[in-house]
C-alpha cells in the first residue's frame, strides 16, 4: 500500500511496533472500562426490577444508582403536573424518607432549558448557569451525563448524573448503556405507579374515599414507632356516628350513605395534614393524631363532634337531619407493653364505649394517665 498513511507514520517497525503496543493497551484499557460499566449498569437493572415499590424504585434510581457509578451528585427530575405520583407517596407514608436529590415538576422544561427536545442521553460539560438547578448544593460538577426516561414515546423524567472528573462524561463516550438503563427505569416507573394506585385502591374506602382499616394498621405500626423513636406523643380518636341504625330505617340505606360521607368530609375538615383519618368500618371511623397528647386531641375531638353537629345533614328529598357522634380518646402509652399500638386502639374503644354509655354526643377521655 504505498503511501499509505500508516506506513509514512512511522519511521522504523520499532516505532510502529511500539505504537501498536500502546494501541492494544488502550483499546484493553477501553474494553475493561466498558466490561465494569456494563456489568454496573446490569447490577442497577436487577435493582430497579427488584424494587418492590414506588418508594424503593426511586431511592434505587437516586442514591442507589449514585452509590454504585460512585457519582458526585445525582438527580432525578419526574414530570408530575396533577401531583399524583406526590400523592402516592404521601398515600403510603414515604414522602419524608426520599431525600434531596428528587425533584417533581409541571413541566420539565420549566426546570431546565437544557430538557428541551431531550431523546437521547446527552454527556458533556457542566455548564455552571444551564445546569446549576440539576444538582443543587454540589460544586466542583465538571461533567454531566442526561438521560431521558422515554415511555410510550412520552418524556416521563430525566436523570441526571454528575461528576467532578471532566472526563467521566464527554461526547466521545457510547451512551448505549446509560439508554437502555434510562428505558428500563422508565418501564419500572409506570409499573410501580400502576402498581401503587392497585395497593392503594385496597386501602381506601369506596364511599367516602377514606383511608380503610387496612391502611390504619399500616399507618399504626409506623406511627407508633416514630413515636417512640422520637418520644412524641400520638393520640387515638374512635368517632362512631350515635343511632346510627335509626337513619337507615326511617330514610334508607342511601340516605345512611350520604350522612356517612358527610361525617366523612367533617371530620377531615377539622384535621391538619399529618393526622391519619380513616373508616374504621360502617358508622365508625378511628383517627390517629401524631406529635398530640390527649389534652390536644380533647379539643380535637370537640371540633369534630361540634362540626358533625352543627348543621343538620340535608337529604336527597330535602329533608334535615339533626347528626351526633360520640368520639373516644386514647394517647399511646409510654409503658414496656406487648403491642402498644393494639392498646391504643382498645383504650380508645373503651373510651367511645363510656361515651355512648354516658349518653352519646360527647367526647370522653383516657382516666389513666399516658404512662
Ligand atoms: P349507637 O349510638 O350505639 O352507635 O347506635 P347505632 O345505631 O349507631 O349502632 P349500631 O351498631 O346498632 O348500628 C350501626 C348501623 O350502621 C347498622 C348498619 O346497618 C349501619 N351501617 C354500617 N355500614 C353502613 C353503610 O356503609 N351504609 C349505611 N347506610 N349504613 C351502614
Ligand atoms: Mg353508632
Ligand atoms: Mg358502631
Amino acid at each position: 500500500m504505498p503511501g499509505s498513511s500508516l506506513e509514512n507514520q512511522f519511521q522504523s517497525p520499532h516505532s510502529e511496533n511500539r505504537w501498536l503496543r500502546q494501541k492494544l493497551l488502550e483499546l484493553t484499557e477501553e474494553a475493561r472500562l466498558s466490561e465494569e460499566t456494563f456489568k454496573r449498569c446490569h447490577e442497577r437493572e436487577i435493582a430497579l426490577l427488584g424494587a418492590e415499590d414506588l418508594p424503593q424504585l426511586l431511592k434505587a434510581l437516586t442514591s442507589g444508582l449514585q452509590h454504585s457509578f460512585r457519582l458526585e451528585a445525582i438527580s432525578l427530575v419526574l414530570p408530575d403536573p396533577n401531583h399524583e405520583l406526590r400523592h402516592l407517596l404521601t398515600i403510603s407514608g414515604s414522602s419524608r424518607d426520599l431525600g434531596n436529590n428528587l425533584f417533581f415538576v409541571d413541566r420539565l422544561t420549566d426546570f431546565s432549558p437544557a430538557y428541551a427536545n431531550l431523546q437521547n442521553t446527552r454527556l458533556g460539560p457542566f455548564l455552571g448557569a444551564e445546569h446549576r438547578r440539576l444538582f443543587p448544593g454540589r460544586d466542583l460538577i465538571c461533567s454531566i451525563a442526561m438521560l431521558p426516561m422515554i415511555r410510550r414515546n412520552q418524556l416521563v423524567g430525566v436523570l441526571n448524573l454528575g461528576s467532578q472528573n471532566p472526563t467521566r462524561f464527554t461526547r466521545h463516550h457510547a451512551t448505549d448503556f446509560l439508554d437502555r438503563l434510562a428505558s428500563i427505569g422508565a418501564v419500572c416507573l409506570e409499573n410501580a405507579t400502576n402498581r401503587e394506585h392497585m395497593v392503594i385502591s385496597g386501602l381506601t374506602d369506596a364511599l367516602t374515599g377514606m383511608h380503610n382499616r387496612r391502611y390504619l394498621q399500616k399507618r399504626l405500626n409506623e406511627e407508633v414507632a416514630r413515636s417512640r423513636r422520637y418520644g412524641h406523643p400520638l393520640s387515638c380518636l374512635f368517632i362512631d356516628a350515635d343511632h346510627f341504625k335509626r337513619v337507615n330505617d326511617l330514610h334508607g340505606h342511601s340516605a345512611g350513605d350520604l350522612v356517612l360521607q358527610e361525617i366523612s368530609l367533617r371530620i377531615c375538615d377539622c384535621l391538619r395534614v399529618s393526622d391519619v383519618a380513616t373508616r374504621f368500618g360502617g358508622e365508625e371511623f378511628a383517627l390517629l393524631l401524631p406529635q398530640t397528647d390527649s389534652e390536644e386531641a380533647f379539643k380535637i375531638a370537640e371540633r369534630i363532634r361540634l362540626r358533625i353537629a352543627k348543621d343538620p345533614v340535608t337529604l336527597n328529598q330535602g329533608t334535615k337531619l339533626q347528626i351526633t357522634a360520640s368520639i373516644g380518646i386514647s394517647e399511646l402509652s409510654k409503658g414496656d407493653l406487648e403491642d402498644p399500638g393494639k392498646a391504643l386502639l382498645d383504650d380508645a374503644d373503651v373510651a367511645l364505649y363510656a361515651a355512648k354509655r354516658l349518653g352519646r354526643n360527647r367526647t370522653v377521655r383516657p382516666n389513666r394517665s399516658a404512662d
